[in-house]
């Protein structure tokens, strides 16, 4: 489990800084640096799926799979770091947030 700060304002999973998932998905298989990475969860404001994740309390621990395998974070496509932070604040995709916690190796 990792605790994750998300600063995704426009993502619907988003309150206050924290993301309301269960877990996400980072994606990046050939990134190099954090601009390469986005969080594959990202939802966008006001898509059907965003009611019922709106119910549940937001929270820090989050359970991150992550295929940017050249991170040193990275173990097996598990994320190892304490903790991460996803950024992206004006985010319309998912495409234009990433993993600002990403190290290579
Ligand atoms: S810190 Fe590294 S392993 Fe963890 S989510 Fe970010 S890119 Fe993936």
């Amino acid at each position: 489990m990792n605790d994750l700060a998300c600063g995704v304002k426009s993502c619907a999973y988003n309150d206050c800084n924290c993301c309301k998932r269960e877990g996400i998905k980072v994606e990046g298989t050939m990134a190099e640096s954090s601009s390469s990475t986005c969080c594959a969860s990202f939802c966008e404001c006001g898509s059907p799926r965003v009611t019922s994740a709106c119910e549940c309390e937001p929270k820090r621990v989050t359970n991150i799979i992550c295929d940017a395998v050249k991170c040193r974070y990275n173990d097996d496509k598990n994320c190892t770091a304490k903790h991460v932070d996803v950024t992206g604040s004006h985010a319309m995709i998912s495409s234009e947030t990433e993993c600002a916690t990403f190290v290579g190796r």
